[in-house]
């Protein structure tokens, strides 16, 4: 096993990423090294084994969330397949239908992967309709039956689950909605793919966009789940390889480690969820029971089991970081981290910027113990009381 040293600090981000489970790593090795074939080389053995490896893969991602092996697409990671997603579909749809303009109805948490793209598409002519959430985090099924009444949208794309707070969005209901009438549902499951159960026919998924390096996987891989027959138009010409859907020679070293960690994440999800969610606890136990003006963010009970994202009032989350030298977190989306803006997914369950400033995330993951959560507990309660024996705006209300 691959042991964090002792001397780095706990790594408590694996909402932003994750480490590569070494049994990943020891399926991908050959295909880095002695099976060098391109998938796409019909002509010798070389072609042949790679081809036999990706085919395998595709079965493994597609047995995760109830599909067929030939409705997945390889992408590099899950900002590609939503892009591709939604590009592709309103795309397609202006050359099915050019005298109307497409509607796409998203809401307001989602990754910049997802909103950023829906920008650009507003920018192109499309209709965009951001929905908001609820200070659970979780998407107003209202708002959205009433957004799609109003003008028949080509695509809806609600997250199954948030990054930042974890939420689960009621995704079966909104794909029996969508089912209802019509409309394709894109649901990005970069957060939510090996950690929760997901039946795209089940939930009346059309789409879905899943990470490598989000699920113990290999960095630069991803998939996009496309039901037979969906309208989406590639984004990335040449060879036509996957269906014609995404040209380019597959990285087949990634894509094996894709499979192998979609097959690890299937087999291990009940037992693991239920060890994080113990551990997610037992963290939140200690800091609420030790500190006070503390408050969770988003539904507990519609929750990813390995994340916490907490705002503790009188701190601000940057200085608490930096005297959390031992622990690795975030204050917000590892994506928005480069510009101290307020987290919009924070801003959208209805914290104000203070409150967003004053959060951090905790995301819990496989290779996480017992002991660790209890040193974390004990270091943020511990810097946390310092911090607020500076605050005069703190000393004054205790
Ligand atoms: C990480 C993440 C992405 C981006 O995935 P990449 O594979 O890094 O491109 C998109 N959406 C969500 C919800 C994520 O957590």
């Amino acid at each position: 096993m691959i042991r964090p040293q002792m001397n780095l600090p706990i790594y408590l981000d694996n909402q932003a990423t994750t480490q590569i489970d070494p049994r990943v790593l020891d399926a991908m090795m050959p295909h880095l090294t002695s099976v060098y074939g391109n998938a796409a080389s019909r002509s010798h053995s070389f072609g042949w084994a790679a081809e036999q490896a990706v085919e395998t893969a595709r079965a493994q991602v597609a047995k995760l969330i109830g599909a067929l092996p030939k409705e997945i697409v390889f992408t590099s990671g899950a900002t590609e397949s939503n892009n591709l997603a939604l590009k592709g579909v309103a795309e397609g749809a202006r050359e099915a239908h050019p005298e109307r303009i497409p509607h796409i109805v998203t809401q307001a948490t989602e990754h910049n992967a997802v909103l950023d793209v829906c920008h650009w598409l507003e920018k192109q002519g499309c209709r965009i309709t951001v929905l908001p959430v609820g200070p659970d985090g979780l998407v107003d099924l209202e708002a959205l039956r009433s957004a799609v009444d109003d003008d028949r949208p080509v695509l809806i794309s609600v997250m199954f689950a948030n990054n930042e707070v974890g939420t689960i969005q009621p995704a079966h209901e909104i794909g029996a909605l969508c089912r209802e009438l019509g409309v394709l549902f894109h649901t990005d499951a970069a957060q939510a793919a090996g950690k929760v159960p997901i039946d795209v026919s089940r939930d009346g998924i059309g789409l879905l966009s899943i990470s490598g390096h989000k699920l113990y996987g290999p960095k630069g891989v991803g998939a996009l789940y496309v039901r037979r027959r969906s309208p989406v138009a590639e984004q990335m010409h040449g060879g036509g390889h996957e269906r014609g859907m995404r040209s380019g020679t597959l990285n087949v070293p990634g894509i094996v480690g894709l499979g192998a960690a979609c097959e690890l994440a299937e087999a291990e999800m009940n037992a693991e969820a239920a060890r994080l969610g113990a551990l997610r606890d037992r963290l939140r136990a200690k800091l609420e029971t030790s500190l006070d003006r503390v408050h969770v963010n988003g539904s507990l009970e519609h929750r990813l089991p390995g994340n916490l994202n907490m705002t503790f009032e009188h701190v601000d989350s940057e200085t608490l970081m930096m005297g959390l030298k031992d622990v690795a977190v975030s204050s917000g989306s590892a994506c928005t981290s480069a510009a101290i803006q307020p987290s919009h997914v924070l801003r959208a369950l209805g914290l104000d910027e203070e409150a967003a400033h004053s959060s951090l995330r905790f995301g819990i993951g496989r290779f996480n113990t017992e002991e660790e959560i209890d040193f974390v507990a004990e270091r943020v309660i511990d810097v946390v009381r310092k911090l607020r024996q500076l605050s005069p705006a703190y000393a004054e209300m205790t």
